[in-house]
């Protein structure tokens, strides 16, 4: 990797960014993310109706109510790594950026949490998780979140490392997969 591609990597994680990192395989996502996207309301998942049930972004098959909704609210602790990862993606859908900060770790979080871009979310594929369940400390989640930027459709594939915090999951960092 060039040096100044290098450097761009683990600066910020902008749209921008992310769209030339994350060709580059074993690129690290940046604990210090400063820019998120902004637009991120409208998914494909949250469009999804049940009836008159509101269907969770993350594509769980609930209700957001039933799903992340509690748990972007801080009324229901995600009990597996994977189901942090479903909630902070749900959470980049509706635009809940306290929620991010809050389910990021505080050595990792981003002091800036300001988002950005028209990046439309479409919806989040679960690729593999490895540990990460009731009884873990740690866990990773495979995942590509597949949105639409510009009038294209676009995916981002990560590999995010969780760990707790007093108990409870929080997002540590990701790799970039190819
Ligand atoms: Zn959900």
């Amino acid at each position: 990797m060039a040096p100044a591609l290098a450097r761009a990597c683990t600066r910020a994680w902008s749209v921008q960014v992310q769209r030339r990192c994350r060709h580059v395989a074993g690129a690290r996502v940046p604990g210090g993310v400063v820019r998120l996207p902004a637009r991120v309301v409208g998914g494909t998942g949250q469009d999804g109706r049940m009836g008159d049930v509101k269907l969770c972004p993350c594509r769980r098959g609930e209700s957001f109510d039933e799903c992340c909704g509690p748990i972007l609210a801080g009324e229901r602790a995600a009990p597996t790594a994977e189901m942090l990862m479903r909630s902070r993606y749900t959470a980049y859908v509706v635009g809940d950026t306290e929620y991010l900060s809050r389910s990021w770790h505080p050595d990792t979080r981003p002091a800036d949490l300001a988002l950005e871009s028209a990046q439309r979310w479409l919806f989040l594929e679960i690729v593999a998780t490895e540990r990460g369940g009731p009884f873990d400390d740690r866990g990773t989640v495979e995942f590509i979140a597949h949105y639409k930027l510009d009038g294209a459709r676009d995916a981002m594939h990560e590999v995010s490392t969780f760990t707790r915090v007093h108990g409870a999951w929080v997002y540590v960092d990701g790799t970039f997969r190819a």
